[in-house]
């Protein structure tokens, strides 16, 4: 993950769609639709992310703090993270129902699989943000520290869905642009978080640093496909995980402090 310290501009325009969707909060999941990248691929969401700026990278900072505490502290999180974990459960189920049968085994060996993100998907790293100075904001130093200790949060809603696709059969693959170097880190705390049994689990290196996150992802999921993967779904807090293609649906997660192209 490279997030950006910038926030400025992205504070001022965030700050205009969190406020409008304040009054037209809904506990609901529906069609989202970001734009040309996503052409063709349906994603379901709460609608509580924050707006792509051009193609940059950024936190949501200190003009928010908030809007984004009392959403994250309240009630309309755990709903929306409800909503969208049960339409992605339902989707998938039934997707595989129709296409591959109904046994575990059966689902294994057409080779159905979910991909779903880390950060702000089964793990949630808000105490993090909410904890910088200014809040909101993104610092390298820190954020290997709180990663390393495993500070996170759990996710109740992706993480049973996590383990209702485990057992329904599905090859499940964590595609997630954190740096590798911290992936010992990231298998021990999502172990302690009860989410476990992946079949792959892919982090960024250095040789993937032009690429923005989206392409990076989408190259990942590409090569899944190419090994013979059917990939039913993709779960994640950001459109960046699933733009470009090589899967069917997008789910998204709400995420408020941060933006990732
Ligand atoms: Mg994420």
């Amino acid at each position: 993950m490279r997030r950006s310290v910038s926030f400025a501009l992205a504070s001022v325009l965030a700050s205009s769609m969190l406020v409008a969707g304040a009054s037209t909060a809904q506990a609901a999941a529906f069609p989202v639709n970001p734009g040309p990248v996503v052409d063709g691929r349906p994603i379901t969401g709460s609608g509580q992310n924050l707006p792509p700026i051009d193609e940059s990278t950024y936190n949501v900072g200190p003009y928010m703090a908030p809007q984004v505490e009392a959403y994250y502290t309240g009630k309309a999180i755990q709903q929306d993270r409800a909503d969208v974990a049960l339409a992605a459960w339902r989707w998938v189920r039934d997707w595989v129902r129709a296409n591959c049968g109904s046994t575990p085994e059966a689902v294994r060996a057409c080779r159905a699989t979910v991909v779903f993100d880390v950060d702000e998907t089964l793990l949630n790293s808000y105490t993090y943000s909410v904890a910088q100075d200014p809040q909101f904001t993104f610092n390298p130093t820190t954020w290997n520290e709180y990663v390393a200790a495993c500070d996170y949060a759990g996710i109740p809603q992706t993480r049973d869905l996590y383990n209702r696709f485990i057992k329904l059969g599905v090859y499940v693959a964590l595609v997630s642009a954190g740096s590798k170097d911290n992936k010992p880190f990231m298998v021990k705390c999502l172990r302690e978080h009860r989410i476990a049994g992946w079949d792959r689990y892919i982090m960024r290196g250095e040789a993937s640093d032009d690429l923005s996150d989206a392409e990076w992802k989408a190259l990942k999921r590409k090569g899944l496909v190419q090994k013979g993967h059917r990939i039913v779904a993709s779960v994640g807090d950001q459109v960046s995980d699933m733009s470009y293609g090589h899967l069917l649906h997008g789910f998204l997660m709400p995420n408020t402090m941060y933006y990732l192209h």
